[in-house]
């Protein structure tokens, strides 16, 4: 049965993973290519902003529970093997396999025969399969199962939601590779969790589906937001009374703009991608980056109409990164639109309470430490990330400012009778 795991890939599910297991018992080794991070986890620094992984990591590496490693080397004796390598967006949308490759392919070289290769990796349909006939030809003389067990975790949330997931998807090739899994997920099943078993082809269909129906659903409201701004209906009442009607529920119904992070606009283009190079007619699906697309350009507009109108050209932003509680820029909504108000010659001091170094590989300046800093001598506002240390700005921190909220998270009505030119979406 498995008791040593091995891990690939030290990011935002390679850790909390590894983090995870590590707490339910098992001995995990975590090998990254990247030698700054973990010559970083060996000092116990955690690489990334997220709740909960550092207490996690250190109680882990105390009771000898977790390692982290450069080498393959550290991991051959695993009983089994997460991938969780990244999978980002090649030019035409579709999923850029290299990294899993080529660490299928190490692996392959040390790894003990019969052990378990589990992509936890967001893949396409069909990689399983294709990852299964590299093997055979790296390591004809081996035999790994490959199975599929995407990860449903939420950045910000991601050591409860693995705690405490919904559902786990399992896709496997041979009933007999389940005895395994179960083990593996045994403290979930104990837990009443619901583990499903299908095929590999239709565990890699289940990831990708369930994202690209989530960022429809934000791209969906974000529509009715524009909707309710013609019309003059409230769309924050809007999607309460769609959400209550149980059919619905009331997640992901939020009006900003625009969905990012490191997953649903990649995982929508590559399921699009998927359609379109199978020939299939999917308007849904090969629309929804369409709309996400659309609900920046619309925003653009109007933050461009509000702030020329007033002549303000200094504009606070608060809120870099795609969600709160992450320090994850990867496609961030709020990366066109500080790209644009820098274009249309605007002044923009950024805050973002992650503090995230990331922020320096999209823009040539830096961000500033305080939103107090960033506040200091502007002449208006945007809240671009729905951080909660935002709510507890003192209303004098807005004084003659325009407040542009593109996450309805401040306190409008408070604001309002302060005095403060206060906007919201919808
Ligand atoms: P990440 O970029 O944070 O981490 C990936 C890590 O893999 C990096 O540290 C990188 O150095 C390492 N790596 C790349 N190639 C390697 C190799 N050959 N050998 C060893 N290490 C290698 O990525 P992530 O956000 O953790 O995502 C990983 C996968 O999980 C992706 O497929 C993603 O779609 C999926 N996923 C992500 C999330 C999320 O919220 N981030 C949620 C669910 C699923």
């Amino acid at each position: 049965m498995i008791n040593k795991l091995g891990v690939v890939g030290a990011g935002y599910v390679g850790l909390v993973s590894a983090a995870c297991f590590a707490d339910l018992g098992f001995y995990v080794c975590v090998i990254d290519n990247d030698a700054n991070r973990i010559q970083a986890l060996k000092r116990g620094e955690i690489p990334i902003h997220e709740p909960q992984l550092e207490e996690l990591v250190k109680k882990a590496v105390q009771s000898g529970h977790i390692v982290f490693s450069n080498s393959y080397d550290d991991i051959k004796d695993s009983c089994a093997v997460i991938m969780a390598v990244g999978t980002p967006s090649n030019s035409d949308g579709s999923a850029n396999l290299e990294y899993l490759y080529s660490a299928v392919k190490q692996l392959s070289q040390v790894l003990k025969n019969g052990s378990y290769i589990i992509l936890k990796s967001t893949v396409p349909i069909g990689t399983a399969e294709s990852v299964r006939n590299l093997l055979a030809e790296c390591a004809p003389n081996k035999v790994y199962p490959v199975i599929n067990n995407p990860e449903f975790l939420r950045e910000g949330n991601a050591i409860h939601d693995f705690q405490h997931p919904d559902r786990i998807v399992i896709g496997i090739s041979d009933q007999s590779h389940k005895e395994r899994m179960q083990y593996l997920y045994s403290h979930f099943i104990k837990n009443q969790v619901p583990v499903l078993f299908t095929d590999n082809a239709t565990a890699e269909t289940i990831k990708y589906a369930s994202n690209a129906y989530l960022a429809m659903r934000i791209a969906f409201i974000n529509e009715i937001a524009m909707i309710c701004e013609k019309s003059g209906a409230d769309v924050k009442a809007a999607a309460e009374g769609m959400g209550l009607d149980t059919r619905i529920g009331r997640h992901y119904l939020q009006p900003g703009p625009g969905f990012g992070g490191s997953c649903f606009p990649k995982d929508t283009k590559a399921l699009s991608y998927y359609a379109n190079a199978n020939e299939l007619d999917t308007p849904i699906i090969s629309n929804i980056m369409r709309s996400n697309t659309a609900r920046t350009d619309d925003l653009n507009a109007k933050i461009d109409a509000l702030f020329m109108a007033d002549k303000r050209k200094n504009i606070a932003v608060l809120g870099a990164t795609f969600k709160a509680n992450t320090d994850d820029m990867r496609d961030s909504p709020a990366i066109p639109v500080i790209r644009f108000l820098i274009e249309q010659g605007y002044n923009v001091r950024c805050y973002d309470p992650s503090h995230t170094k990331q922020f320096r590989e999209y823009f040539d300046f830096d961000l500033l430490t305080t939103a107090q800093d960033a506040l200091h001598g502007a002449d208006a506002v945007l809240v671009l990330t729905e951080w909660s240390e935002f709510q507890l700005l003192p209303v004098t921190e807005f004084s003659g400012k325009i407040v542009y909220d593109l996450r309805n998270i401040l306190n409008g009505v408070w604001l309002k009778n302060a005095g403060i030119n206060y906007h919201c979406i919808g």
